[in-house]
């Protein structure tokens, strides 16, 4: 056994954990698990866990459907909501290995995150990510089912008694820090019963994989207090969704920012503006993966500090990609503000890393940037300017992910087949149905 599997043996007899969950995410970022005595650690470890590829949502078919989860030992955390009386549980995420080959599975969302990081490494570079989700608390109904009923009538950075969710927010914080989160910022944020958590800022594989337990751990943290915590982007319509805005860099291995430069107007490198520009150039294809559910679409409209249209900014936060200030070399970023928690965040990540490699690798020229406040551009000035708008719904999102090869690519094949199908599946699904919407307004009109 490695020495990173033998400290997670260690931590399991130290810390007295009864049950492993063992962790994977299907193509739409749904996090699934296998639960196994802890006895059954080492063997894990040794041989693999075998399970039925054929009953997850865009893996394989029934014919070919052995699967083996392979535990990656630097993902033990405790499960702090789970250790309610006696049961002490833990989790080790794991990479999926296809046993017809015996390779890493293609269409292990992990794996096409991997194959990203690979290639920004060949290149030189490390990536690091940190991302800002935003989420709902919302009331259950007597049956415990979510009502979209806000816990609160906070606001922006308001404080207690307001914000009557401070003591929630306050236990998920120190759930999360049980789990070896650090906590950088949390805040109620705009909308009534909307808050933020920002976690620090790792490298793109730790980052993904924190956002997958984030999503599971603040679920179950808000159930102890009786709140559904939901990362639905526009539950409430005509005000504020939840975006994930995605902070991105590339390091040297050395730890270097090669997005900082010290005689760049906004301290960007050449890198840093190529990859920026790639993430501007494949932005309506990258919408079907950031923002993949047709309520994303809700959230990216003008007027709601929500991104509509491609272009990025120094100072306004209606762009698409901003920089924010920094006080350090180590802090030279650029902030995606398209995506929202409803992403897969291996695939999130992977698609912005790809399209920004791509960016770098054809020099491609970065616009200057738009100070103005895009929202109240008219379509002349819009084009003036040259700027496009993000895909209006997930329909025009998942057509401009087919025809552009650069996601597609970054998807490989086999996630992208299945993930154009079952989100063209998702928008046809969504054509057909009549909405409430549609009731109240038509139903007793005509
Ligand atoms: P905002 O101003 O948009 O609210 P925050 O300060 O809340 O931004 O979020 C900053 C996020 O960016 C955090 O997750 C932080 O760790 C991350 N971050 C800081 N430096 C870097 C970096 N060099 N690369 C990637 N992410 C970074
Ligand atoms: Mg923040
Ligand atoms: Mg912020
Ligand atoms: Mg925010
Ligand atoms: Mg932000």
């Amino acid at each position: 056994l490695s020495s990173e599997a033998e400290a997670v043996l260690d931590r399991i007899e130290e810390e007295d954990v009864d049950f492993l969950r063992l962790q994977f995410t299907d193509i739409l970022g749904t996090v699934k698990n296998v639960s196994v005595p802890a006895d059954q650690t080492e063997k894990a470890f040794r041989e693999g866990i075998y399970f039925d590829g054929s009953s997850i949502n865009g893996f394989v078919r029934i014919q070919e459907s052995d699967m083996r989860l392979e535990p990656d030992p630097n993902t033990f955390a405790l499960l702090p909501w789970r250790n309610n009386g006696d049961v002490t549980s833990a989790r080790l995420i794991c990479d999926v290995i296809d046993t017809t080959t015996g390779e890493p599975f293609s269409g292990d969302p992990r794996r096409v995150l991997k194959n990203a990081i690979d290639r920004a490494h060949e290149m030189g570079y490390k990536v690091n990510a940190g991302p800002e989700p935003e989420f709902f608390l919302f009331e259950e109904d007597e049956e415990g089912r979510a009502t979209t009923t806000t816990h609160d009538k906070g606001g922006y950075f308001d404080m207690a008694p307001k914000d009557l969710a401070q003591d929630v927010r306050g236990d998920i914080i120190y759930g999360l820090d049980e789990m070896g989160f650090e906590v950088e910022a949390s805040h109620h944020e705009v909308a009534e019963g909307q808050h933020e958590i920002d976690f620090k800022y790792e490298d793109a594989l730790t980052t993904a994989d924190n956002i997958a337990t984030f999503r599971v751990a603040v679920r179950a943290l808000a159930a102890e207090h009786d709140l559904h915590a939901t990362f639905m982007p526009k539950p409430i319509p005509r005000i504020n969704g939840s975006g994930m805005h995605t902070h991105l860099s590339l390091f040297t291995e050395d730890g270097d920012n090669v997005f900082h430069d010290d005689d760049d107007e906004f301290n960007l490198s050449e890198t840093a503006k190529q990859f920026l520009a790639g993430i501007l150039e494949h932005a309506p294809a990258l919408a079907a993966v950031t923002n993949p559910t047709v309520n994303s679409y809700k959230r990216l409209v003008p007027g709601y500090e929500a991104p509509v249209y491609v272009a990025w900014s120094d100072v306004n936060r209606s762009a698409l990609i901003r920089k924010p200030a920094a006080r350090v070399p180590a802090a030279s970023r650029i902030e995606a503000r398209f995506p929202d928690p409803s992403c897969n965040p291996y695939l999130a990540v992977a698609a912005l890393i790809q399209a920004g490699l791509d960016g770098i690798e054809n020099d491609l020229d970065c616009p200057e940037p738009v100070r103005e406040n895009i929202y109240e551009f008219d379509e002349q000035k819009r084009e003036e300017y040259g700027i496009e708008t993000l895909p209006s719904n997930l329909g025009e999102a998942v057509e401009a992910l087919e025809s552009d090869e650069v996601v597609m690519d970054a998807l490989g094949s086999h996630v992208a087949e299945k993930f154009v199908e079952a989100k063209t599946q998702e928008f046809e699904d969504y054509l057909v149905d009549v909405s409430q919407w549609e009731l109240d307004r038509y139903l007793e009109t005509f």
